[in-house]
């Protein structure tokens, strides 16, 4: 290899800093006191490690971002001097990178058609919500005519990880989440598999976020496996509530 050689890299990357963070607000609104809480921990954490703090706008759900929110979060974080480095991204104009991740995952999917009315009141209860009791689990072939939505299927074990505030953490795939929606019907693709795939291509190494999503790190890390992706780490802050125990959301008009 000539020195020529390696300048053609199109990585290069010299001295790797060994800490990538990162903010990745969902723009359903300003951000407010609860977002702000993890903004600010994912960055000083990002900070005390010499490392890199970026900021992706996880605009992928649309019918839940604005376009005006996205403008309002650079805004907020830059009169709180929240400083990001590098480029941001927008889950938006990465479509295809979500799409080819799926195709990686064709043999475990399946599509699923049933509608949320007729199995979520009679399903049990776990850590985020129903679980879907697998009806379509043998339907590998989109039915035809309906559009449907496309799950995972999720293995019957229990998987592990650390969390470096809350030490060792147990889940159970089919008792605390069931087989999640990775495609939607309406063609969307689910946070779930966005955030994966985005947190490999950006090179995040730490991850410090709400403890809303502590049950769906192990869906995360299983779709690292499948996908063949490095698994970073995770911290995962406590949430900011209201007095009656409520997480602080739009839905609660929490004021920016
Ligand atoms: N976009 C997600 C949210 O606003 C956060 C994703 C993550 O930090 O992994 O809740
Ligand atoms: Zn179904």
């Amino acid at each position: 290899m000539t020195t020529q050689d390696i300048h053609k890299n199109p990585f290069p990357r010299k001295n790797p800093p060994i800490y990538i963070g990162r903010f990745a607000p969902t723009p359903s609104g300003a951000l407010h006191f609860g977002s702000l809480v993890t903004a600010l921990g994912s960055y000083l954490d990002a900070k005390a490690h010499k490392g890199r703090w970026l900021l992706r706008i996880e605009d992928i759900d649309r019918n839940r971002s604005q376009r005006q929110a996205i403008t309002t979060i650079y805004h907020q974080l830059e009169t709180l001097q929240l400083h990001w480095d590098g480029k941001i991204r927008l889950q938006s104009q990465h479509l295809n990178d979500y799409a080819h991740a799926l195709t990686q995952l064709q043999p475990h999917l399946y599509y699923c058609t049933c509608s949320r009315k007729y199995w979520q009141p009679t399903a049990p209860q776990g850590a985020l919500g129903a679980i879907y009791p697998r009806h379509c689990q043998n339907q590998k072939t989109p039915p035809p005519q309906q559009n449907s939505a496309i799950r995972l299927s999720l293995p019957f074990q229990t998987a592990h990880f650390y969390d470096r505030l809350l030490g060792a953490q147990q889940f159970t795939f089919q008792k605390d989440l069931g087989d999640p929606i990775l495609r939607r019907r309406d063609g969307d693709i689910a946070y779930a598999l966005a955030v994966v795939v985005d947190d490999a291509l950006q090179h995040i190494t730490h991850i410090v976020r709400g403890q809303d999503l502590l049950a769906i790190t192990v869906l995360q890390n299983h779709l690292q496996t499948l996908l063949n992706l490095p698994r970073p780490t995770y911290l995962h802050l406590p949430l900011a509530l209201t007095p009656d125990r409520q997480k602080l959301s739009k839905q609660n008009h929490a004021p920016p």
